[in-house]
């Protein structure tokens, strides 16, 4: 028999794979202008989303938040975190001026998959048992009057109508949930059904996208926190808008004259740099023309991106030798976790990106190989960050229109969160560089991007507080 011979791969291999780099890099490049239009375009569509008859891909969600916390909020409330693959429940006690946030207690629980593809009621069962499980450990400081119902706020992080603060139907689910049954239906009134079917006596005061419960978790701290993004799983914003610029607002106006919009950017469109790769995994998503913003920019996406280069790559040029690897043909085998850290391997050959793509394809490639699979995480990584620092030029362009000189003249903070911009610096930083570009430096330094960790649960249990029965 022959002697077994260990394949390397050559780098004549990858020499073809450099036109396909190079063509990702033109499709996805995102020159000045480009950003440009990104942000004047979302200025755009959140003014026609904000009209009566809005015609936009941004649906400019009321979220019914007219007051922000104040920092006099005091008491026990929970809140309750449904978002991502996990769900969070959390237990605060408010102090008022003085104490701020006294204690806070959480819970992190991770939500099977078949869940997440399951029925409304197995869903909403699974999250009000673990809530009623967590509210049983009530103890120490956290106690609560007799007899006094709990207050809940709940961070909904799925496109909801809003009705008022307490009630919404979910229009559509996103970021690869499926649950039969929800869409079209009050999710409190989900929530408090399986509540009961738990015996948990538990109120919702407040429902809140993860936006907003970001944006008053971060505003209870700061003043001049004005807009919340999350760049996580999912991507979206929400901003403090005028009630007079909101035509669509009818009946009880607020008391502040300003009201938290949910925007759902994800659902922007409008002048994306796009590529076959992405056009693809749109038509073979779950929610195939939805979420275009969101399938570029946010975490859920950016390694299933990478994959199908890198697959187009394997096939055309063989970049990975003669066979093309079985797991890089599987969507979703290579996670944005995976393409962060092949980012962050400063060695000298590239060990950690020897790595993962061995995992991912079995092979050990050559250096040059690891050189290319880094340029196109980085390509997609860029595209996304610098897309998204548009997003938010955008926003705050929209709102210094209304207002000469009350957002660029003065200190504004932009509230993030979520998991993409929190760990992957590359990102940040390609975010950040769009923002300094768009608004020249002098604007830019009023600007600031500001990390609000975890800030939407305790958020949603500020407005669980600001729009508690008792303080009525
Ligand atoms: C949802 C938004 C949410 C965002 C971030 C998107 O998929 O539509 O409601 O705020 O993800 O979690
Ligand atoms: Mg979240």
């Amino acid at each position: 028999p022959r002697p077994r011979v260990l394949m390397t791969v050559r780098s004549s291999n990858t020499v073809s794979a450099a036109p396909i780099l190079i063509k990702l890099q033109r499709d996805c490049a995102t020159p000045l202008p480009v950003l440009r239009h990104v942000a004047d375009a979302m200025a755009a569509d959140m003014r026609a989303g904000l009209e009566a008859d809005g015609r936009s891909d941004l649906k400019m969600i009321l979220s019914y938040v007219d007051a922000l916390p104040t920092g006099n909020e005091k008491g026990l409330f929970y809140a309750l975190d449904l978002g991502g693959t996990n769900f969070r429940v959390l237990r605060v006690q408010l102090g008022g001026k003085d104490e701020h946030v006294v204690a806070t207690e959480f819970e992190q629980v991770s939500i099977p998959q078949e869940l997440m593809s399951g029925t409304s009621e197995e869903l909403f069962d699974f999250i009000a048992s673990g809530l009623a499980t967590f509210a049983q450990k009530e103890a120490g400081k956290f106690c609560l009057p007799q007899g006094r119902t709990r207050e809940l706020g709940f961070t909904f992080s799925f496109p909801v109508k809003q009705t008022s603060i307490d009630s919404g139907i979910l229009i559509k689910w996103t970021k690869g949930f499926a649950v039969s049954g929800t869409a079209g239906k009050d999710v409190v009134a989900c929530l408090n059904e399986a509540m009961k079917r738990q015996g948990l006596n538990m109120r919702v005061s407040a429902l809140v996208n993860d936006t907003v419960g970001t944006l008053a978790g971060a505003r209870y701290w700061d003043n001049d926190v004005m807009v919340a993004v999350i760049l996580g799983t999912g991507t979206n914003a929400c901003y403090v808008e005028r009630v007079d610029a909101i035509p669509k607002l009818h009946g009880p106006n607020s008391k502040s004259g300003r009201m938290i919009v949910n925007t759902e950017w994800g659902a922007f469109s409008h002048g994306l740099p796009l590529t076959e790769f992405d056009r693809e995994m749109d038509a073979g998503s779950i929610n195939p023309g939805e979420q275009i913003f969101e399938k570029t920019i946010s975490g859920m996406y950016l390694g299933e991106i990478v994959r199908r280069v890198l697959l187009k790559m394997a096939e055309d040029a063989r970049l990975f030798g003669d066979c093309v690897p079985e797991k890089l043909r599987m969507p979703f085998s290579l996670r944005t976790p995976d393409i962060c850290a092949m980012q962050q391997d400063s060695s000298k050959d590239f060990e950690v990106v020897g790595s993962i793509l061995h995992d991912v394809t079995g092979v050990s490639p050559d250096l040059i190989t690891r050189k290319i699979v880094v340029d196109v995480c980085d390509t997609i990584a860029k595209r996304g960050g610098r897309l998204a620092g548009a997003g938010i030029v955008g926003i705050l362009q929209k709102m210094e229109d209304d207002s000469k000189g009350l957002v660029f003249g003065k200190r504004t903070v932009v509230a993030m969160d979520g998991g993409l911009y929190e760990h992957y610096p590359q990102y940040r930083s390609y975010l950040q560089d769009a923002v300094t570009e768009l608004l020249g430096p002098e604007t830019s330094k009023n600007i600031v991007i500001e990390h609000s960790k975890d800030g939407s649960g305790i958020g949603a249990a500020l407005l669980a507080a600001t729009n508690s029965m008792y303080q009525h």
